[in-house]
């Protein structure tokens, strides 16, 4: 099926106006199927006198569909006892795969697969990969971190291909994971993936072992997840690893699978197999494309869990515009969680926006840092408490500069709060860059 940089050509390039008839065909068939077999979507359309009848267009569905967060599978929980909220649609003897979200936002959700679920998943992960340049043969060094989601969808993917998959988890012990770069060199690993802690940890490690080019020749690319990939640690990352480094972004429970391409101008994901739209985090209704909104997915073809409308919390945008590398699919920016934002007067500042700036000083640099968010929005000011690099001697001339410089370029009172990098605390693979207060 592969044909030059295209796994599914034919689907990869599907005109726009043919994703579109195809969407609604099996938008009608996603909502059908959910309705008929889980209790928590017939609960809510019941509760709206909705029924599946009614969806029609795709409009219809964006209208009359409600959204849905992870904390409405959470108090259908604890309303009903029932482990998976009442959004199980097969008997339990037909799940191959269950897993559990990471828990960013509140306690993990329980999400589960058939076979065939798995096999939705794959068929993204090989389209992403594939366009990346990943070949049969090829060697895959991915570091997981024990939330297991990776393991299946991208195994399958590299079973496809032909290539090789070497998973190393990241929770070894620290001495055995500053070992993994040697090893990317001894197995000549062809594609590394880890997340952007284990980058950020990484970047330092093999900018002292030398020139990566040399050393690991056989690298093609780099990819990361976890967090936002901002400018800075992007340019960083290129240089130290001497290949492009590319985003990628996945929604455990909803089986969406997204990576850049080569052109890296968004993540794409394949409009064939899922809807992607953006809502208004406040009314949950659909917004206009290149608007920001909160990135809400509805997969096809779902077996398991056949959620509708599931909003991930993460703001970005939409671009529908084909890209230079001939897809026709939609691409998103993610700007940051929308728990992670602030908003300062009538401006909301992302993370990406913070990151972008933060660690293009060489004060700041790769620093850990954390924007303070009060419970109450707006808020008056843009806090950013912040690590300063070890050799800096005036702190309170960096202090100075950076706040200066940021208030300037966000048109934003901004003020920066000096921290040990102790102070910033890790979950898991990620870096808790926001820190909530009770008011100003
Ligand atoms: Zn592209």
């Amino acid at each position: 099926m592969a044909n030059g940089e295209f796994w599914n050509q034919k689907m990869e390039k599907l005109p726009r106006e043919e994703i579109k008839e195809l969407q609604l065909k099996r938008l009608k068939a996603i909502v059908r199927y959910s309705y008929d077999n889980t209790s928590f979507q017939r609960g809510k359309f019941k509760k709206i006198g909705v029924t599946p009848e009614d969806i029609k267009t795709i409009e219809d569905f964006q209208n009359k569909v409600p959204t849905m967060l992870k904390d409405d599978i959470r108090s259908e929980r604890s309303a009903t006892g029932d482990l998976y909220g009442g959004s199980l649609a097969v008997p339990k003897e037909r799940l191959s795969f269950m897993s559990r979200s990471t828990g960013t936002t509140g306690l993990p959700t329980l999400f589960v697969d058939t076979e065939k679920d798995i096999e939705t998943s794959s068929e993204q992960v090989v389209r992403a990969i594939y366009a990346l340049g990943l070949r049969k043969n090829d060697i895959c060094f991915l570091t997981e971190t024990g939330y297991l989601c990776w393991e299946l969808p991208v195994k399958r993917a590299v079973e496809k291909i032909g290539a090789k998959q070497l998973v190393f988890n990241t929770f070894f012990l620290e001495e055995h994971i500053i070992n993994f770069p040697n090893w990317l060199i001894k197995v000549k690993a062809n594609w590394f993936h880890t997340g952007t802690r284990i980058l950020h940890l990484y970047n330092q490690l093999v900018s002292l072992m030398g020139n990566m080019k040399e050393l690991l020749p056989s690298l093609k690319f780099c990819s990361q997840s976890g967090d936002i990939l901002s400018d800075p640690m992007r340019n960083r990352s290129e240089k130290c690893w001497g290949v492009p480094v590319y985003d990628h972004n996945s929604v455990s429970e909803m089986h969406t699978w997204g990576w850049e391409c080569p052109e890296k101008d968004g993540i794409h994901w394949y409009e064939d197999l899922l809807f992607l739209e953006a809502v208004d985090p406040q009314t949950g209704e659909s917004v206009g494309p290149s608007e920001e909104g909160d990135l809400t997915f509805t997969v096809f073809d779902i077996e398991a869990q056949p959620h509708l409308r599931w909003r991930t919390e993460d703001i970005g945008i939409i671009k529908t515009e084909p890209c230079n590398c001939g897809r026709t699919h939609a691409r998103t920016q993610v700007l940051g969680r929308e728990a992670f934002s602030v908003i300062v007067g009538d401006k909301t500042v992302h993370l990406r926006d913070v990151e972008d700036l933060l660690w293009s000083y060489p004060e700041t640099s790769f620093q850990p840092y954390q924007l303070v968010r009060y419970k109450t929005q707006p808020q008056s000011k843009l806090i950013i408490r912040t690590a300063l690099t070890p050799t800096v001697e005036d702190k309170q001339a960096a202090k100075n500069k950076i706040e200066e410089d940021m208030g300037k370029k966000l048109g934003l009172p901004t003020i920066i709060n000096l921290i040990d990098e102790s102070e910033v605390r890790v979950m898991g693979h990620k870096m808790q860059k926001v820190l909530v207060k009770d008011k100003e």
